[in-house]
């Protein structure tokens, strides 16, 4: 049997079920998870606050793992086959038809009506497609990649969701050369969007976010700037800004934050005709006012919002992680590793906001088992 976290219902605990071990279909994979992220989706999951959550749901929907087995064929995108013990991650959205009008028209593929996502969309019901599951079910047509020998899993999973989720919005905000940009939250993809924005050859980094230790990796990932947003007021920070920028504002800002009172703020703190990316909104937390006059139609603004990532985001992700994590140092992100039975625990992190980034670790030994079997790593 296989042993695999399950969220029954809205708001109820997590808890750990026993799945048969499916029979592959051909052109299908079996994934053994070595990390499965825990990230604010998750908790949003838990809490009832997406619509349409096929409940029992297993969570995960950035891991990492070793291919235990392979039915027939599965290939990258160059083409070269997957073989049983290859470090590999794959993306969390599936199905995406290729023949919507999204698809074909708009080329607007995070749009797709058809696309699902493991972790969030598919449920237990649909079988092992979470990654808080000691394997998960590599369905036909998921699209796999490779994981470079020069890089560890527990880099990859530091990049985690964050990272191809800041690409996107880096590659939507268009930063150039020396412009100055501003990051509103310093979560996970906050904090990938501040190096990020270094590697588009950013002249000024502005972090606003909290607590300290997320502060701390805004500093280490390149923030120039760092403003505590629960020491600072409004006022404070725009000033910040302001100085920074010979009172024009940021040339670039991305939203990271999660809270929608962020938006009206952001809005005033990027300059006239520069670019608001919006990508921390990934949950409904309610409306906010703002003056479209004043903040958007006078600005000349370009605003952006940032929906979800296709199979480029994880693909480059992975390159960039591959060139320059020894730089940055994703892996460092990782706060705290739970086992499949203390994924509660986990949830309970995030909540708090103390930690920076929890993983699953499904195969994580039990503590009497870590005193003959040696650490996990
Ligand atoms: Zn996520
Ligand atoms: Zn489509």
């Amino acid at each position: 049997m296989i042993r695999a976290a399950v969220i029954p219902s809205p708001n109820s605990p997590v808890e750990v079920r026993s799945f048969s071990r499916p029979q592959l279909e051909d052109g299908a994979a079996l994934l053994r998870v070595m990390y499965s992220e825990v990230c604010g989706t998750d908790l949003h999951l838990q809490q009832g606050l997406l619509a349409e959550t096929p409940y029992p749901l297993i969570p995960g929907h950035a891991t990492v793992g070793v291919i235990e087995e392979v039915r027939g064929r599965v290939v990258d995108v160059n083409g070269r086959t997957f073989r049983g013990g290859e470090m590999v991650t794959f993306l969390d959205v599936h199905g995406t038809c290729g023949a919507c009008w999204f698809c074909l028209v708009a080329k607007a593929t995070t749009r797709c009506p058809h696309r699902k996502v493991y972790g969030i969309t598919y449920g237990a019901d649909d079988g092992l497609l979470g990654g808080w599951s000691e394997y998960v079910y590599l369905k036909p047509g998921v699209r796999i990649v490779r994981i470079p020998e020069s890089l560890s899993p527990e880099a990859v999973i530091g990049g985690g969701c964050g990272l191809p989720t800041a690409f996107h919005a880096v590659e939507r905000s268009d930063i150039r050369l020396a412009d100055t940009v501003l990051v509103q939250g310093t979560g996970p993809v906050g904090l990938s969007a501040i190096a990020l924005a270094r590697l588009r050859g950013a002249y000024r980094v502005i972090a606003i976010g909290g607590p300290e230790v997320r502060l701390e990796a805004a500093r280490r990932m390149g923030a120039d700037v760092v403003l505590d947003v629960e020491r600072t007021t409004a006022s404070d920070r725009r000033a910040a800004v302001m100085e920074a920028t010979d009172g024009r504002g940021a040339d670039v800002a991305i939203e990271a934050s999660g809270n929608p009172a962020a938006i009206s703020e952001g809005l005033d703190l990027v300059r006239d005709n520069g670019v608001y990316a919006v990508v921390g909104q990934y949950t409904d937390h309610g409306p906010v006012e703002i003056n479209p006059h004043l903040q958007i139609n006078k600005k000349h603004l370009d605003i952006k919002g940032v929906w979800g990532i296709d199979y480029s985001h994880l693909h480059r992700s992975i390159q960039i992680l591959e060139r320059y994590n020894d730089q940055f140092r994703w892996e460092s992100l990782i706060t705290h590793k739970f086992d499949l039975d203390h994924a509660n625990e986990a949830l309970e992190t995030v909540r708090a906001g103390m930690a920076i980034k929890p993983v699953i670790c499904p195969h994580l030994p039990t503590a009497a088992e870590t005193s003959t079997a040696g650490s996990p790593g």
